[in-house]
């Protein structure tokens, strides 16, 4: 796999090795999306644990999963921090201290190495297994594992989140030097000083969610998303992978035993779920899914919902969204413009609007419009 220019991973084919056997194409998901599905069940659910809840970015489901797999002897795979440069990772962790790295959002995309063939060396050696990640992910397991005959396959666990899309691993690093070179740290440009990084904490509640870094200097970057300039250019499609404005796993189309989510908009139907401390949507789709998931019920608080209205708080489930106009304006200039100002720039209206709207409120003012 390498990075072209944006920083996403596509894999590189040395054509003088290659036999064209076609297996590549044979398991890309992109190439062979899979049938749509509706989920057997549909539920918002809060970890009764208010600090774990806290901790996690919805209800805390994910976690609760995890603790069941751990506790039967299993192995969980998902995204953690690399805590030298802090790009996002795939891992396995057997233990509950090390599941707290898995633990949360991370918004950019995870680069899986070879966990797909250390999953398949788990299944093989007898043990269970949860993997969780974007629906594209979870795709490309199933996938991959569909060339082994005979592996246990009643032992794996697949969990999606929903994703609307994830965001450019250059801009990520770019954002993280601008926080790291500013009146955060003592020394410019040091990731290394960086603590830790919370991509959704909870001060101003879970709808207001913000993203949180911590220094070696006890200093601290809060900010509430809608403020801060890489989740606006996330939230505005300035710079996520190409694929995912046309993504083939929206639908349920992963092949997961479970989705989970925010459950937005969850107060206007069922108003009891809604503390503002987070709710997931969870998505049972298979019978093993409703399984796990019935397992960890007396760890929760749990109602059933309906998938429609589920759908209208978030769309992401099914529908792809459109790339921002200076998406490719954004990359030409990522190498050689300050960040936040670079995301303050591409995410302007354009100058027709910005000319209507200036020109509507001087009219308004002098009374010759309504
Ligand atoms: C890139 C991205 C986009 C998302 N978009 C939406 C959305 O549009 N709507 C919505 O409702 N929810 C979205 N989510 C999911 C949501 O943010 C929560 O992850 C989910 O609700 C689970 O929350 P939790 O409280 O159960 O557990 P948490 O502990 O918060 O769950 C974390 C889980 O997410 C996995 N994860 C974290 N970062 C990544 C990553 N970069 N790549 C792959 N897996 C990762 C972890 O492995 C773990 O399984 C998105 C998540 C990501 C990573």
């Amino acid at each position: 796999m390498r990075a072209d220019e944006e920083g996403f991973l596509y894999p590189h084919i040395d054509a003088s090795k290659c036999i064209n056997c076609g297996m590549c194409q044979k398991v890309c998901p992109s190439i062979n999306p899979a049938e749509v599905r509706r989920p057997l069940g549909v539920y918002a659910a809060m970890a009764k644990d208010d600090a774990l809840r806290l901790a996690s970015s919805s209800g805390g489901v994910f976690s609760l999963l995890a603790g069941y797999i751990l506790a039967k002897g299993g192995v969980v795979f998902g995204a953690a921090f690399d805590h030298n440069d802090w790009h996002v990772y795939h891992r396995s962790v057997e233990t509950e201290d090390e599941l707290a790295e898995l633990r949360g959002s991370k918004y950019v995309q995870s680069d899986v190495g070879d966990c797909y063939r250390q999953v398949k060396d788990f299944l093989d050696a007898g043990r269970t297994v949860l993997f969780t990640g974007t629906p594209c992910q979870i795709a490309a397991l199933n996938k991959f594992l569909a060339m082994y005959k005979g592996l246990p396959l009643e032992n794996l666990l697949l969990v999606d989140v929903v994703c609307h899309a994830v965001p450019s691993p250059l801009a990520w690093k770019k954002y993280l030097e601008k926080r790291a070179s500013s009146d955060y740290t003592d020394r410019a440009g040091g990731l290394r000083d960086i603590r830790r990084i919370s991509s959704r904490r909870k001060d101003c509640g879970w709808k207001r969610y913000s993203l949180s870094l911590g220094f070696a200097n006890d200093k601290e970057y809060l900010s509430v998303f809608s403020d801060d300039p890489f989740m606006r250019g996330f939230l505005a499609e300035l710079y996520n992978r190409p694929s995912c404005h046309n993504c083939p796993c929206k639908n349920l189309r992963s092949g997961s035993d479970i989705t989970i989510a925010d459950f937005w908009g969850v107060g206007a139907h069922l108003p009891d779920m809604d503390d503002d401390k987070g709710t997931s949507l969870v998505l049972v789709n298979t019978e093993k899914g409703g399984q796990s998931f019935s397992s960890i019920s007396t760890g929760l608080n749990c109602k059933v919902a309906d998938f429609d209205n589920a759908v209208k708080g978030n769309p992401a489930i099914v529908r792809p969204t459109n790339p921002h106009r200076n998406r490719s304006g954004f990359f030409r200039r990522v190498l050689k413009s300050d960040f936040d100002s670079l995301v303050n720039r591409m995410l302007q209206p354009p100058l027709k609007t910005r000319i209507r709207a200036f020109v509507g409120i001087n009219l308004r003012r002098l009374g010759l419009h309504k």
